[in-house]
């Protein structure tokens, strides 16, 4: 029996409002207990307003992405240090979208960790394979390269203890094909038998979210997993009633 904390994990992407910013917070807050870990991530300009909202509630709140600088001449871009001095608790690293829209590798998602490791924040890595690599039988050795340029540093056993993993399909993700419960539970077993190369101890206890296409009626089925910690949840977490559900049902499970 596993004592893993439960997390669900809301990607705003580029949507949202002041006004959902305070719906989603008094749903969540009169709703919900600090049963699980809930943290809420929309776009940047929406922060300040949601840690200020999500004050003295059990909501966590983190940023989509930052910049692999800590400071400096890089326009437009936001450091892991402002994030951390804003409240934020959490950053959301190497997500599919980031990858195949934006370029992002598997070294510079590893950067990434690292700049997000050195400011006291925790990082949610993003690993997934395509329906091409799934197809092709590499589904594992895509997750193993993606997890190995991050945590085949000196350091690694220590950002492994600290960081939460979301594994999404990237075929799954925004397309309504949620991974079925057995596939999704063997791929997190697999995931969680290549970390215990590093630590066992540590494999044991980190946190491995799910993410692609959860909905309020897919969720008690897929967190009923015993390697399934949790959800990282996109479409549905603009959605207060129906975040709330897959929150409960995430609780409720295993
Ligand atoms: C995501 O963006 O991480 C995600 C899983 O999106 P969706 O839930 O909409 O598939």
């Amino acid at each position: 029996m596993t004592n893993r904390r439960k997390m669900i994990a809301g990607n705003w992407k580029m949507n949202g409002t002041h006004k959902l910013v305070a719906t989603m917070v008094n749903t969540l807050a009169e709703n919900t207990t600090d049963q699980a870990d809930i943290v809420l991530f929309p776009p940047y300009v929406y922060l300040s307003d949601m840690i200020h909202q999500a004050k003295n509630t059990s909501i966590a709140v983190g940023a989509q992405n930052c910049a692999v600088h800590l400071q400096g001449a890089y326009t437009g871009e936001v450091s892991a240090t402002m994030l951390e001095e804003m409240g934020c608790r959490y950053v959301i690293v190497g997500h599919s979208e980031r990858r195949a829209l934006y370029g992002e590798t598997n070294e510079l998602v590893a950067q990434k960790v690292a700049a997000v490791m050195s400011c006291q924040l925790t990082p949610v890595l993003c690993i997934g394979e395509t329906a091409a690599q799934r197809e092709a039988g590499e589904t594992m050795t895509v997750l193993q390269d993606q997890l190995a340029v991050v945590l085949n540093r000196s350091e690694g056993t220590t950002i492994l203890s600290k960081m939460v993993i979301a594994y999404e399909p990237v075929w799954a993700i925004g397309t309504g094909k949620t991974a079925t419960p057995e596939l999704a539970q063997e791929t997190h077993s697999q995931i969680r038998q290549f970390l215990a190369q590093y630590s066992p101890v540590i494999a044991e206890q980190v946190i491995l979210l799910y993410g692609g296409s959860v909905k309020a009626d897919n969720a008690a089925a897929l967190s009923s997993m015993p390697d399934i910690d949790g959800f990282l949840v996109g479409g549905a977490s603009l959605d207060p009633t129906q975040f709330l559900l897959i929150c409960q049902a995430a609780i409720k499970g295993r």
